[in-house]
C-alpha cells in the first residue's frame, strides 16, 4: 500500500499558524489521513478504498461505535509555541509525545504572553476556575496590561543579570514567570487528538488553550477532514443524557416507565442542557 500523500495537508506542512500574541502551530509531518483509517479498518476484509460515500459512512460508523484503533494509525506531528501556563494544562494528555526546548541548555528568549485588554475579567461569580464573560473596563484593563508587562520585564532582566554573572541557566530561570514562552515538538494519534480535542474546545477549557484547540482541529481537518466531519458530528455537537435524564426525555415525549424523576439541580441542569444543547 503507497504512503498517503493528502494533498491539503502538503500546502499547509511547515506553515506557521499564529496562536495568541507570539504563539503558533505548525504541522511538521503526517502520517496516513483519512485512507489510512479505512484501510486499516478493512484489513480484515482485506478490501482496500471503496467509493466516497462508502468509505465516508465506514468512517462514521467506526466513530459512532468507539471502534477507536483504525484512528490510531494516523498520526502528526506539531511544532508549538505556547506560553508555560497553557504547556502545563497542554501536557496532563499523556497519550502524546513530545520535545521542549531546555531552559538548562538555552537562554530563554525574551517572549512573553501579555492577554490582550479584551480578554481581561474578573473572577467568574459562578465558575471557580474560570473568568467573567464582561471584560474589564478599557482603563482597567490597560492599567493591568501594563502592570503585567512591566513585571515581565523586571522578571526577564533579573534573569539576564544572572546569567551574565555566571549562574547556571538551570538556576538563573527559576524566577521567570508561567507566561514565558516555551516551544516543543509534539506528536500525537488522531483518536488520542480527537481527545484532547474534546477536552480542550469545549467552553470548561481555559480560553488560551481552547485557542490552540481551534488550530490543532483546523489543521487537523486537511490532513482528516472525512474523520474530523465524524467527530465534530458524534463527539463536539454531541450532547450525553444520564439515564434519568433520558427517562425524563422519555416521559416528555409521551414513554417511558422509568421510577426516578428528575428534580432540583439537576432538572435545572437538564432544562438548560435541552436550551442550549451543551453539556452541563
Ligand atoms: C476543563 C478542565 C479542567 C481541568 N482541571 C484540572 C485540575 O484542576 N487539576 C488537575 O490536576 N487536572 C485538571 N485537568 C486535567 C484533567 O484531569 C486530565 O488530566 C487531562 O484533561 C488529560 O485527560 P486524560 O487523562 O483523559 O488524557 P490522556 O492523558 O491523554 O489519557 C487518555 C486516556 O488514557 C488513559 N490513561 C493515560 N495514561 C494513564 C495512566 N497513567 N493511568 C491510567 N490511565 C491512563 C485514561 O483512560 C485517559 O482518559 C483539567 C482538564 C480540563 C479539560
Amino acid at each position: 500500500m503507497a504512503h498517503c500523500v493528502v494533498s491539503e495537508a502538503e500546502v499547509i506542512l511547515d506553515k506557521e499558524f499564529p496562536v495568541l500574541d507570539k504563539g503558533f502551530v505548525r504541522l511538521v509531518d503526517y502520517l496516513g489521513g483519512d485512507e489510512r483509517v479505512v484501510q486499516s479498518a478493512r484489513v480484515s476484509y482485506g478490501e482496500g478504498t471503496k467509493s466516497y460515500r462508502e468509505d465516508a459512512g465506514l468512517i462514521d460508523y467506526l466513530l459512532r461505535n468507539r471502534h477507536t484503533s483504525p484512528f490510531e494509525q494516523v498520526v502528526l506531528t506539531f511544532h508549538v509555541k505556547l506560553p508555560v501556563f497553557v504547556a502545563r494544562q497542554w501536557i496532563r494528555h499523556r497519550t502524546a509525545r513530545l520535545n521542549e526546548i531546555s531552559g538548562r541548555y538555552s537562554v530563554m528568549k525574551d517572549d512573553f504572553y501579555l492577554p490582550a485588554g479584551g480578554d481581561l475579567a474578573l473572577q467568574s461569580a459562578d465558575n471557580k476556575q474560570g473568568r467573567s464573560d464582561t471584560p474589564l473596563e478599557t482603563t482597567e484593563a490597560e492599567r493591568i496590561r501594563a502592570e503585567l508587562g512591566a513585571a515581565q520585564k523586571q522578571a526577564y532582566g533579573d534573569y539576564m543579570t544572572l546569567v551574565e554573572g555566571g549562574l547556571a541557566r538551570e538556576l538563573a530561570r527559576i524566577n521567570l514567570p508561567l507566561s514565558l514562552y516555551t516551544e516543543w515538538y509534539w506528536q500525537i494519534d488522531l483518536h488520542n487528538l480527537f481527545h484532547f480535542l474534546e477536552l480542550r474546545l469545549d467552553g470548561h477549557a481555559q480560553k488560551e488553550i481552547r485557542l490552540y484547540a481551534e488550530v490543532l482541529f483546523d489543521i487537523t481537518k486537511k490532513v482528516a477532514p472525512r474523520c474530523c466531519a465524524s467527530f465534530a458530528d458524534h463527539v463536539l455537537g454531541a450532547v450525553h443524557f444520564s439515564r434519568t435524564e433520558f427517562a425524563e426525555l422519555q416521559r416528555r415525549l409521551g414513554g417511558g416507565d422509568f421510577p426516578v424523576k428528575l428534580e432540583g439541580k439537576a432538572l435545572e441542569r437538564f432544562e438548560e442542557k435541552m436550551q442550549s444543547g451543551r453539556q452541563k
